[in-house]
């Protein structure tokens, strides 16, 4: 059985673009998964911490027969792929990728919290998703939609589309 999954993707060191370019294509390699779509990118002002560079933000549509935690498990090694390193809470990264949603399933493990505790909160996760699936609702029924016009600004801006490689199309 496969599951709807979203990834939030995000980074602020080492060519932020290019970090979440490589990211899109180490997410539609991975196994027991296809890639349904990645959404635009986006600049955003950092949360937390403001003293460093702005984000690049994006969010990916994927539907995998990965368990939560094994999905977990492949996001956190394309993380360590980059060169991630955890130095401060809410610090500069070369990439960050959040498990936003798992289907319709709410998951409260030591590892894992899904829906992403800080989803409703951020418009640099609300909008990637929205432009993914309009539709899209919480488990608890709450439109995505509801919740970007009414969370903290952190004041997007849309980044040009990267040029597309000869032979692919969307
Ligand atoms: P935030 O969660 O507020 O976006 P962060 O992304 O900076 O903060 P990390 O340092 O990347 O936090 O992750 C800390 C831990 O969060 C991870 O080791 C992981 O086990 C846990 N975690 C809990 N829920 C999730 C989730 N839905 N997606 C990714 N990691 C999660
Ligand atoms: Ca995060
Ligand atoms: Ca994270």
């Amino acid at each position: 059985m496969s599951v709807d999954a979203f990834v939030g993707l995000g980074s602020n060191l080492e060519d932020p673009t290019a970090q979440l370019a490589r990211a899109i294509s180490e997410l539609a390699a991975l196994p027991d998964t296809e890639f349904v779509a990645q959404s635009p990118f986006y600049a955003s002002r950092p949360v937390g911490p403001q003293d460093q560079p702005d984000f690049v933000n994006g969010a990916a549509w994927l539907r995998t027969r990965l368990a939560p935690e094994a999905l977990l498990d492949q996001l956190q090694a394309i993380e360590q792929a980059h060169g991630r390193q955890r130095l401060r809470h809410w610090g500069p990264r070369t990439l960050d990728l959040d498990l936003l949603l798992y289907g319709r399933e709410r998951i409260d493990s030591d590892r894992l919290t899904v829906p992403h505790p800080e989803l409703a909160n951020r418009d640099f996760v609300l909008q990637p998703l929205l432009d993914l699936a309009p539709e899209l609702t919480l488990p608890d029924g709450r439109a995505l939609a509801a919740l970007r016009a009414n969370c903290p600004d952190n004041r997007l801006r849309l980044l040009p589309p990267l040029p597309q490689t000869p032979g692919t199309s969307g």
